[in-house]
């Protein structure tokens, strides 16, 4: 789960990381209450989507040369007008797509006198099975590119979890990012603070970029993105709260309602497929025989008619699917269960698509009976092979 800046910046305040003051305003009749309670002589405005890439942004409604999504203002005037200028547009970046993102929420607060912009980032290092520090002194640009053009700037501290972050690790952060004096001792505090809050919400990204020196030495967190894993959040009632489900693509809203494991992508063949690797393994053929997936669905073991149904609802209600296949290999789940969901939910809602359905294992006599009897217009399939092709011939056929 992704949360706002604003909020990342509120939980990484209290663990006692360098944060500036700042109000978050949903209208832009806040804008002037806000710019009071901080003291000027900048602000800065800027916008609450879940990507990044704010600042180098553009807003679909007001031009190309209209300023982006982080905005600098040296009054409070400018503050409002800013507001007024952000609010309820749909700002495009780099990480939003050409769709973008409505600005719903800004930020507005205390401007830094920035020197130097770094890169900071704790993440698990995969390779290690650590949580590690990836930093760069190359802060407050695109860190892909940096590890694309020059990939010598970036450095990955792995923390042992046993010890957490040590005065040594520490000393390596500093010296991989060029601190000296105040903003080396900032760092010796900092890097132990940040590995607590990252392990204790169960962070699975605290992203800080940039990361900066101030004119006055200390470092400052500029930038905060933050992603929680989404299997301990049981865990997080107060992280939970700042869920924004506006951000968030409304099938998955719907899916996570019934505890099914779906992703929304691009492609236009709907999948509903039982156990994540069959689910994986199932988009892959789908490519193969040269159509798209239009999500990832993975119905789960032991689901039942109600969630097999709710699943098929969500698929169904994609303006993108143009065909379905529904494969199954019964294993705990049975073959009969998602045959009643299926027919239950063509029944409710129709079925403008072909649909292809492939099941074995347990139960799959009672299953095939269920759908042959329900007088349903299914193409049948044998195995993983012959069910893709069907339906990428089905949905070819039908353009
Ligand atoms: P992003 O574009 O979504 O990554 O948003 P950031 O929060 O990283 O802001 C983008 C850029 O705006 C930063 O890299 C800074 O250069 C600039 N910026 C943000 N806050 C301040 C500030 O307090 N003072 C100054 N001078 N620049 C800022
Ligand atoms: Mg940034």
């Amino acid at each position: 789960m992704n949360i706002h800046e604003h909020q990342a910046k509120a939980v990484l305040k209290t663990f006692g990381a360098p944060v500036a003051e700042g109000v978050a305003i949903f209208s832009a009749d806040e804008a002037a209450a806000a710019a009071d309670k901080l003291p000027g002589p900048l602000w800065v405005v800027k916008s609450q989507i879940h990507a990044g890439g704010r600042g180098k942004g553009k807003f679909k409604e007001l031009g190309p040369d209209a300023k982006g999504g982080v905005r600098l203002a040296f009054s409070k005037d400018e503050v409002i007008a800013h507001a007024r200028e952000m609010l309820g547009n749909t700002l495009v970046t780099h990480q939003t797509g050409p769709e973008g993102k409505q600005v719903n929420r800004l930020y507005i607060e205390d401007g830094a006198d920035i020197a130097r912009e770094l890169y900071c980032s704790l993440l698990v290092n995969r390779e290690t099975g650590k949580v590690a520090f990836v930093v760069s002194t190359e802060g407050g640009m695109d860190i892909e590119q940096v590890a694309h053009d020059t990939p010598e700037k970036i450095h990955t501290i792995d923390i042992d979890p046993e010890y957490g972050v040590t005065q040594g690790d520490a000393v390596r952060i500093a010296e991989a990012l060029h601190l000296h004096d105040v903003a080396r001792d900032d760092m010796m505090e900092l890097a132990p603070t940040l590995y607590k809050a990252f392990t204790e919400k169960d962070m699975s990204l605290l992203e800080i970029n940039p990361l900066i020196v101030m004119e006055n030495h200390h470092l400052r967190v500029l930038d905060a993105k933050v992603s929680f894993d989404g299997n301990a959040l049981f865990r997080h009632p107060d992280i939970m709260e700042l869920r924004d489900t506006t951000e968030e693509d409304a099938k998955e809203i719907e899916a996570s309602k019934y505890d099914l494991a779906y992703v929304a992508l691009d492609g236009n063949i709907g999948c509903m497929v039982n156990g994540a690797g069959l689910a994986m393994a199932t988009m892959d053929i789908i490519k193969l025989y040269g159509a798209e997936p239009a999500n990832f669905l993975d119905v789960g073991g032991g689901a039942s008619k109600e969630k097999v149904t709710a699943a098929f609802k969500i698929i169904t209600a994609d303006k993108n699917v143009k065909g379905i296949l529904v494969n199954i290999f019964g294993g705990i789940m049975r073959c009969d269960v998602i045959a009643e969901g299926v027919v239950a939910a063509v029944k409710d809602v129709g079925l403008q698509v072909p649909l292809v359905v492939r099941l074995e294992g347990t139960n799959v006599e009672k299953g095939k009976q269920i759908i042959n009897e329900s007088g349903l217009n299914v193409i049948a399939a044998d195995d993983l092979d012959d069910a893709a092709q069907k339906i990428v011939a089905a949905v070819k056929e039908a353009e």
